[in-house]
């Protein structure tokens, strides 16, 4: 009875494996063409200047809309674009799709920055910088109205040609900030060789911020750092006034999480933008 059942798991368990690959593979063939289909959205979720109690940036999130599975995370289809080679078709279409956003805004009165998501498949593209710089020179944008959000992960895969490649961005005069710190496993030494403006404080320490010491002492640690060595700090994931205010009062320059507002697509965000108090 009892070897009957562990087969009978062990069928169910393997059906689910088979399942997922079955899937995995479905989404990867059907990515090639979700971006010309028109099936990626972006939302945006904004981020608060926490001296001025105004927003002036948004972040973009790429979500797939796909046509069956209804709303897929970014969570699950970025590595699978990253593996597939599908990431600078990806990251080309965010950047355009945010500039074009922005252009909407301008003769709204809405001017805000916009920060974008890079991957380490980006940066390893030879010609991704100049992309970036032709593609907002064409559409007219200033160029200091971008941000691209870099995790660590990107550059310690190889970080000689991330920082050739960062720093011609960042003489052009694009804001460069390290996405999820504390989370990955730079040493401050690769860090301190970044030439980065901005350090945005990965969300698992700012989340519990009001109940748990050691993420208080990470983060007041970390804001200390941070301005010592010239960055500003974007707090990620505050979900309560209480974190907000207390980042505030420590001079941490910029906020953003549930607690202002989830990221939303084009229209209820200028919605949100209309209403808030800031
Ligand atoms: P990320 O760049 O660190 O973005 C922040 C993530 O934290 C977003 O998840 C956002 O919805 C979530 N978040 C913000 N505030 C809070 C909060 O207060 N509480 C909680 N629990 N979560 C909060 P999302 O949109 O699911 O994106 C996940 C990740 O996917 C991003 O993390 C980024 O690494 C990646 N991603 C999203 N869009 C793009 C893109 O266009 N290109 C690339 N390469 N990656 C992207
Ligand atoms: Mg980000
Ligand atoms: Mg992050
Ligand atoms: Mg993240």
């Amino acid at each position: 009875q009892h070897a009957k059942k562990n087969r009978l798991d062990q069928q169910i368990y393997t059906q689910q494996i088979d399942g997922n690959t079955l899937e995995r593979l479905q989404l990867i063939n059907e990515l090639k063409s979700a971006i010309d289909n028109g099936e990626l959205v972006l939302f945006y979720q904004p981020k608060l200047d926490l001296k001025l109690k105004k927003v002036t940036h948004v972040e973009a999130l790429v979500r797939w809309q796909h046509p069956d599975r209804g709303m897929i995370p970014p969570d699950l289809f970025i590595p699978i674009a990253e593996q597939m080679g599908q990431m600078n078709a990806l990251t080309h279409w965010v950047i355009n799709e945010s500039l074009e956003q922005y252009l909407k805004w301008k003769p709204q009165g809405i001017e805000l920055c916009i920060a974008i998501n890079i991957s380490a498949e980006n940066l390893k593209d030879e010609g991704f910088c100049q992309y970036v710089l032709d593609l907002v020179n064409h559409k007219g944008v200033p160029i200091d109205v971008l941000t691209l959000e870099i995790t660590e992960d990107a550059v310690v895969s190889d970080p000689e040609n991330a920082i050739k490649q960062l720093t011609v961005l960042k003489k052009s005069g694009l804001k460069l900030s390290i996405d999820d710190y504390g989370t990955g496993y730079s040493s401050l030494a690769q860090l301190k060789q970044l030439p980065v403006d901005e350090l945005k404080i990965d969300k698992s320490f700012v989340q519990n911020l009001m109940v748990n010491q050691d993420d208080r002492i990470i983060v007041n640690s970390t804001l200390q750092l941070a301005h010592n060595l010239g960055l500003s700090v974007v707090a990620e994931g505050i979900e309560d006034e209480g974190a907000l205010n207390w980042l505030a009062e420590r001079g941490c320059e910029l906020g953003q999480g549930f607690y202002l507002s989830r990221p939303l697509d084009a229209d209820k965000i200028t919605d949100w933008l209309a209403r808030s108090p800031y």
